[in-house]
């Protein structure tokens, strides 16, 4: 099977605590199970420069790895100035193997959130990623609305709703617009046949398959570290939704990513 994830944390300390032999002993046993590619995303600028770091060390016995760099929505009241760290941002995007912005978006999950702040920085990183002609990566969690509008505002950047979460009637909005649409674990949970249906509505050439990983593990490792070589599990999922086998639908999802990243 041939597998491209387009959105893990590799940087994180649970594989440190939880995997035997870290994230790089992850790492190569991901590629073993056919992983080729991971796209290792920052959400703040510790570790979107540890992205960086950790994508300079792909290839060989690793997959190849590449960064994406931005500011998380739940991370942006811990900086004093925002155009600070913005120039933080814009730095790092230039670095080797740096193939998107992100993880930036919404995040209205918790009743305390800033939302002004957020959809500052949301707004500000849309627009450093056009300028800088480079894809978004964007995390949306309980602020379809809002997330729907600025994507619509930059039709000139090229977009991905990272685990996307919306409606398959959402989904075929995106779709309409050319956004793409990235799936994970959630996938494969027995309650989530919401998310089934919206996987169903976007057309194949733009979804895209991620882990998210250490988070959201699929079935059956559901609640336990999660690791790109588990994409299996929710590549075969996928092709079942689609009529096909694992194999087509991890290659065909793998073919988006590889167009909407350019790697
Ligand atoms: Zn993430």
């Amino acid at each position: 099977m041939l597998l491209i994830d387009s959105h893990a944390h590799y940087d994180d300390g649970r594989f440190e605590k939880e995997y035997e032999g870290g994230a790089f002993a992850a790492l190569r046993d991901a590629k073993t199970a056919g992983v080729l590619c991971v796209v290792n995303s920052g959400a703040d600028l510790e570790t979107s420069r540890a992205s960086v770091s950790l994508a300079s060390r792909g290839g060989g016995e690793l997959p190849e790895i590449y960064a994406s760099v931005g500011i998380h929505p739940t991370e942006t009241g811990r900086y004093r100035s925002m155009n600070e760290a913005l120039d933080g941002v814009r730095a790092l995007a230039g670095e080797k193997r740096v193939v998107a912005i992100g993880e930036i978006g919404l995040d209205y999950h918790y009743p305390d959130t800033d939302r002004e702040t957020q959809l500052s920085f949301f707004d500000a990183q849309y627009g450093l990623a056009e300028e800088l002609s480079l894809p978004v990566v964007i995390h949306d969690r309980e602020a379809h609305g809002d997330v729907f509008d600025i994507v619509r505002a930059h039709p000139n950047v090229k977009t991905v709703l990272h685990s996307y979460s919306g409606s398959a009637e959402m989904a075929r909005q995106y779709g309409s617009l050319g956004v793409f649409m990235s799936f994970g674990g959630v996938l494969t949970f027995k309650n989530a046949e919401k998310t089934r249906e919206a996987a169903r509505a976007v057309p194949r050439e733009l979804l895209m398959l991620e882990t998210d990983a250490p988070y959201l593990a699929p079935t059956p490792h559901r609640g336990k570290i999660n690791t790109s070589a588990y994409m299996v599990y929710t590549a075969g999922v996928l092709g079942s939704l689609f009529g096909t086998d694992a194999d087509e639908a991890a290659f065909r999802a793998a073919e988006a990513s590889r167009r909407f990243f350019g790697i």
